[in-house]
């Protein structure tokens, strides 16, 4: 498979006049055409910071993000705007993210117009045709968000994502605001969706199941950095970073088939204004050593794929 999008040792840093802080702090990963990869941890580790990099809300201080070999922080004006088209996103509260005021034709059809010439039939065509690919009846394409169900309007949002034929879809918490009942509903969509258009994902949440089940990549992240990266089922099934598998502790106590150990986090995230020195887990770590606040740990490729920043390997 190809690569469609290469981040490399981005860096966000934002500078107030009392401090600065490092929400994304070199970071690397590669994204391959129509995979997921999913990104973990707790808040504040920079994965809203990524995700805004991706979308292009934010500039990053250094580093590059080469979606198709472009990089995407020279784009501006006309090209800036195709960027908008090429790559999406759909948002955890499907309220928040669809205007009140506007027909779902509206909502959905917006990529597709901006910066193009449609015709009005062009563009009821294909609204009607990523309706039906996300369930819904052409007719509703008439009505306003609050006539549907929250599910309901994160097909909407999906719709509105796919329409205009993106390369990489931005997932943040796509399904936790749902209802437990049309979680599963809306993640297979996504996944049937991500096969029919051969769409890259990047998908950002709180639910260690979800990820699970969507990415086909994982990246851990804790304070700024990727700790740990691993096609999914090997990370699940051989988690190594003590913080990866404090993680999984927390999230997944009743998982059968996980091998883990039970690691309780203790504490609190620390500010990524003044991040520990050395490994920043190690105020939280229980197999911190001597040299843990000391070195930084330089990432290793434990096995093909598999790679880890931490002094136990
Ligand atoms: Fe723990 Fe040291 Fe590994 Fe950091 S480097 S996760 S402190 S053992």
């Amino acid at each position: 498979t190809d690569t469609i999008l290469e981040v490399n040792n981005l860096k966000t840093y934002i500078f107030t006049r009392a401090a600065t802080v490092k929400a994304v702090d070199g970071i690397s990963f590669d994204l391959k055409k129509g995979e997921t990869l999913g990104l973990v941890g707790e808040s504040g580790c920079g994965k809203t910071t990524t995700s805004k990099l991706l979308l292009r809300l934010e500039k990053p201080t250094e580093g590059e993000i080469l979606l198709d070999g472009e990089d995407i922080s020279t784009f501006r004006g006309s090209q800036l705007q195709e960027y908008r088209t090429t790559v999406q996103a759909v948002f955890q509260d499907p309220w928040s993210s669809l205007s009140p005021r506007m027909r779902v034709r509206d909502i959905v059809s917006e990529p597709l117009v901006v910066n193009r010439n449609v015709t009005t039939q062009e563009k009821n065509e294909r609204v009607a045709e990523v309706l039906a690919q996300v369930g819904l009846h052409s007719q509703q394409a008439n009505n306003y968000p609050h006539e549907f169900s929250g599910g309901q309007r994160q097909r909407i949002a999906v719709a509105s994502a796919l329409v205009s034929y993106p390369k990489l879809i931005v997932l943040d918490e796509p399904v936790s605001a749902l209802d437990v009942s049309i979680r599963a509903q809306v993640m297979n969509l996504l996944k049937d969706l991500q096969e029919q258009y051969n769409v890259s994902y990047l998908l950002i949440a709180h639910n260690l199941a979800t990820v699970r089940y969507m990415a086909h990549q994982t990246a851990v992240m804790y304070l700024g950095q990727i700790v740990e990266y691993a096609d999914t089922e090997e990370l699940y099934g051989n988690a190594l970073h003590p913080y990866t598998k404090a993680l999984f502790s927390a999230a997944l106590p009743s998982h059968p088939d996980l091998i883990r150990e039970d690691i309780v986090l203790q504490g609190e995230v620390p500010s990524p204004i003044n991040p520990p020195s050395g490994c920043r887990f190690h105020p939280r770590c229980p197999f911190a050593m001597p040299q843990c606040s000391e070195e930084v740990p330089v990432e290793k490729e434990v096995s093909p794929g598999h790679r880890v920043s931490c002094h136990l390997y």
